[in-house]
């Protein structure tokens, strides 16, 4: 349930509903928007007497959130939330675009790609240290010494990092390194692995599984918040359907929905949405003009000889395409990018 104080609620009421609910030994979380203070409590909440709460000074509002996730919901708080992955706000007014190859595979292409989407005008790079890939032959990725590169590259071009962690062992390297932790869509379930990232306090990327439905996304974003973290930006990847013309189907109505149902950030990878190069630039713009918040781009300084996804990899005169584009619609949205 969330327990909607007034605007002039004072801060001996906020406490005295906290306390209140946690007499009964409900989870209480806080949110302080800009305009009121909002209460969640979670727990065995259907047997409580919501009148009581009304009744109690300061109490604006008191309403059940009847959706599974309940941390996630728009209902529990109503204001977007902008995740901040450092001085990167994801979630505001500006588009955020993260862009690289799909694996870090050397230096020099790291740092060749990354000097390119950086003067274009990405904020952050991205790049698999760890891969997860469907036949156990491919490469996998260069691992720590990866994650190394990403840093020197980042650091250099003033770009924020993203990249993937496939289980717990490798939470600490990646958050060692990194600024922000991508949980691909094959382990979007993987729910031991959700509770060990809601006791970090690093930004998640939480990819959409290849066949997950809104609810079940909105499920395991809310695992890692109940843990606590509660930075987390959404990204649709793309799903399975009948289609097999391209990789994956982008499904451009999940922004719009995630949008309604809840405050999170969410943000479109036309790269693994469509597994063709080609496609990505119209599937960007789609993405950006139904509200997405950013984008996740593969982006290469050689893509055809890239290590891994280099059918749906842009060039790097491709993403300066892009990017142009982009700053054509974003002001029509009344949005900014860089
Ligand atoms: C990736 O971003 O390179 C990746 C492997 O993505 P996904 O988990 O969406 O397949
Ligand atoms: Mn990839």
């Amino acid at each position: 349930m969330v327990v909607a104080m007034e605007q002039w609620a004072t801060e001996e009421q906020i406490a005295a509903v906290i306390a209140r609910l946690q007499e009964h030994k409900l989870d209480v979380h806080r949110s302080t928007g800009t305009s009121r203070t909002v209460i969640g409590a979670i727990g065995e909440t259907h047997m409580l007497d919501l009148q009581a709460f009304e009744v109690m000074p300061g109490v604006a509002e008191v309403v059940r959130i009847s959706e599974p996730y309940k941390l996630a919901s728009r209902t529990f708080k109503r204001e977007d939330s902008i995740v901040h992955v450092g001085d990167v706000p994801i979630g505001g007014k500006e588009i955020v675009v993260i862009a690289g190859p799909c694996s870090v595979e050397s230096l020099d292409q790291t740092r060749r790609t990354a000097e390119r989407v950086a003067a274009a005008g990405a904020r952050m790079l991205r790049g698999g240290a760890f891969k997860p890939r469907t036949s156990p032959y491919s490469f996998s990725g260069l691992g720590e010494e990866g994650l190394e590169i990403l840093r020197t590259v980042a650091d250099e071009f003033g770009l924020k990092v993203a990249t993937e962690a496939m289980d717990r062992t490798q939470i600490d390297a990646v958050v060692a390194y990194a600024d922000m932790l991508q949980v691909g869509a094959r382990n979007m379930q993987n729910f031991t692995f959700l509770r060990e990232l809601g006791k970090t306090r690093i930004p998640i990327m939480l990819k959409r599984g290849l066949s997950a439905t809104y609810e079940e996304w909105l499920m395991s974003a809310e695992y890692i918040m109940a843990g606590g973290n509660h930075d987390i930006v959404l990204c649709e990847r793309g799903i399975r359907t009948f289609e097999t013309y391209t990789r994956n189907t982008l499904d451009i109505a999940a922004i719009p929905v995630i949008k309604k149902l809840s405050h999170l950030p969410i943000i479109a990878d036309p790269s693994h949405g469509t597994g063709r190069r080609d496609k990505v630039i119209p599937m960007a713009r789609a993405a950006i003009a139904a509200g997405a918040d950013g984008l996740l781009v593969e982006a290469h300084v050689d893509p055809d000889h890239a290590f891994s996804d280099g059918v749906q990899t842009l060039n790097l005169d491709q993403f300066d395409e892009l990017m142009g584009q982009l700053r054509l619609i974003t002001p029509v949205l009344g949005r900014t990018i860089r």
